[in-house]
């Protein structure tokens, strides 16, 4: 069918594609109105109990429901740090490079670690939604930092690089599942979002998540999750509705893309600064019928589907060859924190085998395709690749020297304990009550900062205000076997 006969969603969809693909300009203007069509834009214990070790290799799933989350009501656009726009720490500026999927080339990890080593302090930082961030970074090096990463491809459209916030499932198509491979799914999304110029308007929070099926990145509290289904199909959610709809699977990345103008329109209509779809008021909340039209209108056959049941499925854990498949590994960097040398190290063992990089949002590395002596040079490096390390499950915000806000060094605090202070339920070290990063859900405990010692907060248990170093060890042990976690 010549592009003149399609349907106009669909002659605005080659459009899009021959921009993605970087062929001839796209003669449309900055907000197309074809585009605006195909949306639908109506106005726009552990320590050696084997029952415990076993908990401790499975993160609880997240009770969204009764989430330590609180409502928010936004008074101002989001101040997201990007790899263009800094944040200025107390130990120099902070850069945030989004990676789509998680996914790296050896290539733009080397470059990486070269702006670390150039700009910043010489190490990489994983966020929990699987980006990287740089640190201390020197004051004036924006433009010489934005040079580097554009030359290895990590800004392909500057007007969106804090909006590229999309999760994938990281052993999609790695563990012999007949799950589809969703990675070039996000990826595919990924294209589409840089080509919406009016999505750039998204805060630097909204979530997309691409879940092959297994329901590990769609237990992150997504703002659109995408979750594949037998048959080529997939599920398409909205926030955390109960219902979702259905459609072929293809037409997922376009789906996501029509959800996110109708949060942007719903948005707009309520007069909010809702950075998320949770955040949108009750009477501006997504409906699911709606949504059904703006994909009809896009040329997308979708089916609603009340009442979905949910998979869950616990993070990938530390692996050598052998693990999830006989040349995956998966490394947790203690803390989610790497020198220079040792990303390198990755990027190394990662071009001897696929020559790709799959950061996790649970602040570890996939590298597919890595067989031969890799694991032992890594774990010789210091990171983990075995399970059962102290180091599973242990998590902190940035703390004190990097953040004026913090009260401790939450990092040397959580150092200082981990080896004794084993469990199975995750722990989180924040400096303040802001808890940056901390996990999904309820079912882990919370170690905040008081000055003096930590608030320790357990589920199940009577809070202790201010447990003093002394007692820190014992007490978060403690807390972290939970006698009903351990019994289920
Ligand atoms: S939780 Fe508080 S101390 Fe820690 S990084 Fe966030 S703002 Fe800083």
């Amino acid at each position: 069918m010549a592009a003149g006969t399609l349907p106009p969603a669909w002659r605005v969809r080659a459009a899009v594609r021959r921009r993605c693909r970087g062929s001839a300009p796209d003669p449309a203007p900055q907000t197309p109105a074809g585009l605006e069509s195909l949306v639908g834009v109506v106005t726009d214990t552990g320590r050696g109990d084997p029952i415990v070790g076993m908990l401790a290799a499975m993160p609880q799933p997240p009770s969204a429901a009764s989430s330590r989350d609180e409502p928010v009501i936004r008074e101002r656009g989001d101040a997201c740090p990007g790899a263009l726009r800094l944040h200025a720490a107390d130990d120099g500026f902070l850069a945030r490079v989004r990676l789509p999927g998680g996914l790296l080339t050896v290539r733009q990890a080397s470059a990486l670690a070269l702006a670390a080593d150039r700009f910043g302090d010489g190490h990489l930082e994983l966020t929990s939604r699987g980006n990287v961030q740089l640190r201390g970074l020197a004051d004036g090096c924006g433009a010489g930092l934005a040079e580097l990463l554009d030359g290895a491809g990590l800004l392909p459209a500057p007007s969106h690089e804090r909006v590229r916030n999309i999760v994938a499932t990281p052993l999609s198509g790695l563990d012999g599942s007949d799950r589809p491979d969703v990675l070039a799914r996000a990826l595919e999304f990924d294209r589409l979002l840089c080509a919406s110029p009016w999505a750039a308007a998204l805060s630097g929070r909204f979530l997309f998540a691409f879940d092959d099926g297994r329901g590990d990145v769609a237990a992150l509290g997504p703002d659109v999750t995408v979750l594949g289904r037998p048959g080529g199909r997939a599920l398409v959610r909205l926030g955390r509705a109960a219902d979702a709809v259905e459609l072929a699977g293809r037409d997922a990345p376009w789906a996501a893309l029509t959800a996110a103008r109708y949060f942007l329109d719903a948005a707009a209509e309520a007069g909010t600064q809702a950075w998320r779809i949770s955040e949108l008021p009750a009477e501006h909340a997504l409906d699911i019928t709606e949504f059904g039209r703006r994909l009809g209108i896009a040329g997308i056959a979708a089916t609603p589907v009340g009442a979905v049941e949910w998979p869950y499925a616990a993070p990938p854990r530390p692996s050598g060859a052998g693990g999830h498949d006989r040349a995956t590994l998966c490394v947790l960097p203690p803390l989610g924190r790497l020198g220079s040398a040792q990303w390198r190290l990755l990027a190394q063992v990662a071009d001897e085998g696929s020559g790709q990089l799959r950061v996790t949002p649970w602040r570890s590395v996939v590298l597919p395709g890595a067989g031969g002596d890799g694991a032992a040079r890594i774990e010789r490096a210091g990171l983990v690749v075995t399970p059962d390390s102290p180091w599973e499950s242990v998590t902190a915000c940035t703390g004190r020297p990097g953040c004026a806000k913090s009260r401790a060094d939450v990092r040397a605090d959580a150092r200082a304990v981990a080896e004794v202070a084993r469990g199975p339920l995750p722990v989180h070290w924040s400096g303040c009550e802001r808890r940056c990063g901390h996990p999904r859900g309820t079912a882990w405990v919370d170690l905040v900062a008081t000055g003096s010692g930590y608030r320790l907060a357990a589920p199940g248990r009577p809070v202790r205000e201010d447990v003093r170093p002394s007692e820190l060890a014992a007490a978060l042990a403690d807390a972290r076997t939970d006698p009903d976690v351990v019994k289920k």
